[in-house]
């Protein structure tokens, strides 16, 4: 393979090959904007040397070739004795990864260029000045040498001088420094810095691709999810100077503001001075807009420029350039990052202007952005104090009372009081507590924590594994060390801490919120079209409507009770998915299935049935109202057993105790009984979804008359009820027909006695590999299937979903073993190909089967695209995950 590719050779496409920044000086260089000839060394090189150690053999004489020519076309060599050729050795990997790997300027120089460069800049000291930060950086970089040394010799200098800026150091003060650095590097590294301009080159290059494998680097990639075996590029260019005095410069540019998506002049310059100090920050910069004023023809050409560039990529680009001596030089360019804000606007913005159509805008969004638009935000935190940080694990920013457990945040939050919930690590006995409160906030676990995932999916704010805080729930206490690390502070019940789950910041007293605007337009309190609408909601309604326009997928919402079901179709659900009935029965109600599930006489069954029934059916009512034309689909009880029983241990001691005082509880005595009785090892493979509803006689068809009965009564007030019945975990067809034979029995009953054609479906979840395995056989009794991708991902990998995210998936994702938790993104390979397959067998089976996934992974921007891909119906997630959903499918279909 050819390894080393002049400017003029690449182009904007050869992103893998190239990187970012060679890919791009190419192609600016082909659009004829004023670049420093140069030649970039592929990623294909620095892997061969990665994998080897060695670099590959052809790479010498390739770079030797591109090293001559680039020499010819600048009419001087590297490191010429009388005018040296100068240049610069950069990384410049695939994806962007700023200062996480190295960069060597001004090779070439040595004790004999040094004279040379002087006399040609006519500038003894900038010659010097140049030498010196070459030895700096190389010394730093490719040498090793320890960066402090060179800082304190420069710190020293300046001192002895009586000066307090580089600037005033003059030519043989730097002369002095050369001298004093190059015995550092003698001294650090047992060898003298080397003179050879083409070694110091051999050797630039090979550190940047050493730097691939830097820690910082490392570590960098593995938290934005960047593959590890990408490489990085190398790009060879030759030196401009923007510190040759008041008529050079550097600077960077934006084509349009990256924080709001505005056109404007937006970037800074820096007079007389070279990228790094930019950078550095060591000099105050000026706005670009005063270089009109500095030096206009320079400043009207970057503008030219940045009108070309914003044309040739339709997108907003970032820039740095350098003037030396009156003229610009382009050194990079590349489409720019931009907060989520921008992202939106700056869409729309290139609509408007014609540049892009609107299946291209949807590329230039995603998910993600639009859900970080939809948490509130902390205004400003500067005056308070932050006593901890944690795992940012559900963005947002919540401001409460601290309470200690879900009873405490059940019972202040009726009362009105907003609270934040602190447990060393959350459960799903939390559940109710959780939903009580305004945020969150636990010491230990990770972002698949059992907090972080249900906030998540509640749309809560949630830190998680703040493990520097130290939380006592029999005391209802908090303690943070002390800024000054030598007391703690203390956190009692009541007081006012502040989360913020976008940072992990964790703050003592209230920060104050502003609400999300996106928010309030999908709640339809503020409205698009509006004349004062907020720039930002106007371009995030366009937006969501392409996507609309396109999209296949439908998108609808896990909800089981009216509110949800009612805020979901504001942000644009089209049914639902998934009603957990479960849920339906927590609080008061679970005693009455408690009841049940403990029944051991036909009566005592029959009673708790009879209890429940009008409880349902008047649930049922509520949502099929609130969904009004739009399917509901209803899932007949799933619980895990324990979370419908007493707890064993409490109730063995209590039992104990009891017996120890002589103090006789018959009650207890034969609830303890049962609930040995039905204790499981592992009640998430035990009794429950259609075990339960098979082995509990009337349970499954007092849902279903339930149902049938609440969407009768919808129909008599003229409502427009579209029942669908799910049966959760079913693994086999067997289970389905019985289930099925008493449904319809059921129904018929109810149809004729209220004289009606309810027009119900039944169908199943596919939620068990061999569910999945058997899909053809399921849908001969099925009208639908609904992906449980939870419960699949926990089955398929035999991880535990309650347990594993606590436990070791920290070590796995450090291992790289998965970059996401399968919990989070579904697993295309392993659960995926299950889904795919299951999707082929049934409906080759039933042609018009209904399809769709509720498990969480239906609000996940990834799995979105991947269930679009199989040819899903539709997804179903949590409500504030909808927008969210509705893009992702828009994008998916663009
Ligand atoms: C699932 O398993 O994916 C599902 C939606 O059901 P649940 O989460 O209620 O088990
Ligand atoms: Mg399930």
């Amino acid at each position: 393979p050819k390894f080393v590719y002049a400017f003029t050779e690449g182009n904007k496409e050869l992103k893998d090959l190239l990187g970012g920044k060679g890919a791009n000086l190419a192609e600016m260089t082909n659009l004829g904007l004023p670049v420093p000839p140069g030649f970039t060394i592929t990623t294909e090189a620095c892997k061969v040397y990665l994998d080897s150690g060695t670099e590959p053999s052809a790479l010498r004489e390739e770079v030797s070739a591109h090293l001559d020519a680039l020499e010819r076309q600048m009419g001087k060599k590297l490191g010429q004795a009388d005018d040296p050729l100068l240049v610069s050795v950069r990384s410049g990997a695939k994806f962007s990864m700023p200062g996480m790997m190295d960069t060597v300027l001004n090779i070439g120089l040595s004790d004999e260029s040094v004279d040379g460069l002087a006399e040609q800049a006519g500038d003894e000291r900038f010659a010097w000045d140049s030498y010196r930060r070459l030895i700096q950086m190389f010394g730093r970089t490719v040498l090793g040498v320890d960066g402090e040394l060179f800082e304190e010799a420069l710190e020293e200098a300046k001192k002895a001088k009586g000066v307090s800026t580089d600037v005033e150091l003059d030519a043989a003060d730097l002369r002095t420094l050369v001298e004093q650095f190059k015995d550092i590097v003698g001294k650090e590294t047992g060898r003298d810095f080397p003179q050879d301009p083409r070694e110091q080159m051999d050797l630039a290059i090979r550190a940047v691709f050493d730097s691939w494998n830097g820690d910082r680097a490392k570590l960098y990639r593995r938290q934005e999810r960047i593959p590890h075996d990408l490489g990085t590029a190398v790009n060879v260019c030759s030196m401009v100077f923007g510190n040759l005095g008041p008529d050079s410069g550097t600077g960077v540019a934006f084509t349009r503001d990256p924080a709001s998506g505005q056109q404007g002049v937006y970037g800074d310059y820096l007079q007389n001075a070279q990228g790094e100090d930019v950078v550095a920050g060591i000099r105050n910069t000026v706005p670009l807009a005063d270089l009109e004023q500095l030096d206009k023809a320079s400043y009207d050409q970057l503008m030219q420029i940045m009108e070309t560039l914003e044309t040739h990529y339709k997108d907003l680009c970032d820039i740095e350039f350098t003037i030396e001596r009156g003229k610009l030089w382009m050194l990079q360019t590349r489409v720019g990052k931009r907060t989520a804000a921008a992202a939106f606007r700056i869409a729309t913005q290139l609509v408007d202007q014609g540049l892009i159509d609107e299946a291209e805008a949807l590329q230039r969004v995603n998910g993600a952005q639009l859900a970080q638009l939809m948490f509130p935000r902390f205004d400003s935190d500067a005056a308070i104090e932050q006593l901890g940080r944690g795992i940012a694990a559900s963005p947002g920013a919540a401001v409460g009372k601290a309470v200690f457990d879900s009873y405490t945040a059940i019972k202040w939050s009726r009362s009105g009081e907003k609270v934040i919930l602190i447990r060393r690590e959350t459960n799903p006995d939390d559940l109710d507590g959780m939903i009580a409160a305004e945020g969150i906030l636990t010491s230990r676990g990770g972002k698949t924590s059992h907090a972080a995932v249900v906030a998540r999916g509640m749309g809560k704010t949630c830190v998680c594994g703040a493990e520097e805080l130290e939380v006592d729930t029999k005391r209802r206490q908090l303690t943070a060390p002390s800024p000054d690390g030598k007391g703690s502070i203390v956190i009692d019940e009541g007081d006012v801490i502040s989360i913020d789950g976008s940072t992990g910041k964790v703050y003592r007293g209230e920060v104050p919120v502003v609400p999300s605007p996106v928010v309030e337009y999908f709640e339809g309190r503020m409205h698009a079209g509006a004349e004062d609408a907020d720039e930002l909601v106007k371009a995030v309604h366009r937006v969501m409507a392409y996507a609309d326009r396109v999209r296949r997928l439908r998108v609808r919402a896990n909800a089981d009770n009216a509110e949800d079901a009612a805020r979901a179709r504001r942000f644009g659900a089209q049914g639902i998915g998934l009603c957990r009935t479960e849920h339906m029965f927590l609080g008061e109600r679970r005693e009455l299935v408690e009841r049940l599930i403990l029944a051991d006489a036909e009566d005592e069954r029959e009673q708790s049935l009879a209890a429940l029934l009008p409880l349902q059916k008047g649930d049922f009512k509520e949502l099929f109202e609130a969904m009004d034309g739009l399917p509901v689909t209803v899932r007949l009880l799933d619980p895990p057993l324990h979370e419908f029983l007493p707890d064993i241990t409490e109730l063995s001691v209590r039992v104990a105790l009891a017996e120890a005082r002589k103090d006789h509880n018959e009650n207890d005595l034969r609830l303890l009984q049962a609930v040995h009785r039905l204790h499981e090892q592992n009640p998430m493979l035990g009794l429950r979804g259609v075990r339960l509803g098979l082995v509990i006689p009337g349970l499954f068809t007092m849902q279903v008359r339930a149902i049938a009965e609440a969407a009768a009564e919808r129909l008599a007030a003229n409502g427009d009820p579209r029942a669908e019945i799910m049966i959760p975990l079913v693994g086999t067809v067997q289970e389905l027909e019985i289930v099925r034979e008493d449904a319809e029995k059921v129904i018929r009953e109810v149809e004729e006695t209220y004289g009606v054609d309810l027009g119900l479906t039944l169908g199943t979840m596919i939620e068990l590999p061999r569910a999945a395995l058997t899909a053809g056989q399921i849908a001969e009794s099925a009208d639908f299937f609904s992906f449980g991708t939870n419960d699949l991902t926990q089955t398929v990998w035999g991880f535990s979903r309650d347990d594993v995210e606590a436990s070791f998936f920290t070590a796995y994702l450090e291992k790289g073993i998965f970059g996401v938790s399968p919990f989070e993104t579904i697993d295309k390979d392993g659960v995926g190909k299950l889904v795919k397959d299951a999707v082929r067998d049934g409906r080759a089976t039933r042609p018009d089967l209904k399809l769709g996934v509720c498990g969480e992974h239906g609000g996940d921007p990834e799995s979105v695209h991947f269930f679009h891909e199989v040819g899903l119906d539709y997804v179903s997630c949590s409500p504030f995950r909808i927008p969210v959903a509705r893009l992702e499918a828009g994008r998916a279909a663009a």
